[in-house]
């Protein structure tokens, strides 16, 4: 029998429909993880709260995984930023179900701070031992959005306490990695970056024509695409604003927006509403969400894919594009200037400019070649270093280090270095 591992992720469900206001990189990065390390021998438990009365208490998800729904709060899509209060009674129902089954884990895999508190409390009760991934950190949160941050203060002092009582952070990035030792004194042998990943038998290049056929979309326009979920942060705005100031010879240009659901309608409304006054609106498409099997023929069909976030701690989506083989633009920022190489793969911008988005989506739209260059370059770099079998690997390392008591003074960043520079 492998080692048992218990993931808790208590608001991000790999089950989840993905691209709303609470489901997105957290959700995906927990199922892949979890799969991968599945295939290497690994019994994984992935804890999630309950949110639909009709879901059973275990779902079998894949040979050697199961997620299991834990009754915390009410049985409903509730937002993240009310959850806090229902991680005790999170802790006390895993608890129950480690009792009912007779089991226990060799190592539990916190994600998010309040998954943290979680295994902080357990650690306390049973001496399980924890690692963590925050996916976003509650101090970059406040420093960037301010008062319409709606989580309880209370976070930075669990990310805190979370750092000091994990046996490793797992930072998704250099700069994440910064971050923690800036912002919360997290020793630098304590941290070990490892990136997200993409899932290259999922997302991977079509015949172009064809994933435009398919999608209804003309051959003889330039299509940009964003991608992800619509909240203010992510910076939708800023590429309508750049879109509105694209000037393309000989082609029509085109912007896709896919994401977003019921929950998130006020910004789509917002975004919908600045395209209409910056007089677009007959060139953005908002489609909303779309599924897993689909993205491919999105990504494909598009020329460049468009990410520009205020800040982003890894950012999914740009690897995704670039395993179909397309460039992406992206703000110079987090995860997106660690995965994104500038000139090679795509593009970096600063947040929060269309001016200088502007320039950079014009200037490479009227260079096919280059964009082909780019598209080919993506998809290289993207296999050799961004899968979630990579991911999976570096997670091993990391697991069996604490799990097997050996030197963890020392983590290696993996294959960090590796990344930036080529
Ligand atoms: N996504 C999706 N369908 C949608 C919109 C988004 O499957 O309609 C997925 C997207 O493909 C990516 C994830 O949601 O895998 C977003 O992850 P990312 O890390 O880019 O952003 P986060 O959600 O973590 O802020």
């Amino acid at each position: 029998m492998g080692r048992r591992i218990a993931f808790i992720s208590e608001h991000a469900s790999p089950l989840a429909a993905l691209g709303g206001a609470d489901a997105g990189g957290q959700n995906v990065y927990v199922g892949e993880v979890a799969r991968q390390l599945a295939l290497m021998g690994y019994q994984i438990d992935i804890f999630t709260r309950r949110e639909d009365k009709k879901l059973p208490q275990v779902v079998p998800f894949g040979d050697n995984i199961r997620i299991i729904h834990v009754n915390a709060g009410p049985a409903e899509d509730i937002p993240k930023e009310t959850l806090l209060q229902y991680m005790p009674a999170f802790k006390t129902d895993m608890l129950c179900f480690m009792e009912k089954e007779q089991l226990s884990y060799d190592l539990v895999h916190a994600n998010f701070f309040m998954s943290a508190l979680v295994a902080m409390e357990l650690k306390k009760e049973t001496g399980i031992p924890f690692v963590v991934t925050f996916h976003a950190l509650g101090h970059i949160r406040r420093i960037h959005q301010g008062d319409n941050d709606q989580f309880p203060k209370e976070r930075i002092t669990i990310e805190e306490n979370a750092v000091k009582e994990a046996s490793l952070v797992i930072a998704e990035c250099p700069q994440d990695r910064e971050d923690l030792m800036k912002y919360y004194n997290a020793p630098a042998e304590k941290i070990t970056i490892i990136p997200c990943g993409v899932n290259t038998d999922e997302l991977y290049p079509v015949n172009k024509s064809v994933a435009r056929s398919l999608l209804g979309l003309p051959y003889d326009e330039k299509v940009l695409l964003q991608l992800g979920r619509m909240v203010p942060r992510k910076g939708v705005d800023n590429v309508i604003r750049a879109l509105a100031k694209v000037r393309c010879r000989n082609a029509k240009v085109r912007l896709l927006i896919v994401g977003g659901d019921a929950d998130t309608a006020k910004e789509l409304a917002r975004l919908k509403q600045l395209a209409d006054d910056l007089k677009v609106s007959d060139k953005v498409y908002f489609l909303g969400q779309k599924s897993r099997k689909d993205l491919k023929y999105y990504y494909t069909a598009a020329d460049l894919f468009i990410t520009t976030p205020w800040y982003e701690p890894f950012g999914i989506t740009p690897l995704e594009a670039m395993a179909c083989g397309t460039p992406v633009i992206g703000s110079n920022v987090g995860g997106i200037k660690f995965s994104v190489a500038d000139g090679h793969s795509g593009a970096l911008v600063p947040p929060k400019d269309p001016d200088a988005l502007a320039r950079r989506i014009t200037a490479l739209l009227q260079s096919p070649a280059v964009l082909r260059e780019m598209g080919n370059n993506a998809l290289r770099r993207v296999n050799k270093l961004f899968t979630w079998e990579l991911v999976a690997r570096d997670m091993q390392t990391v697991y069996e280090r604490i799990i097997g008591n050996d030197d963890t003074s020392s983590p290696k960043n993996l294959r960090a270095e590796e990344s930036i520079s080529l």
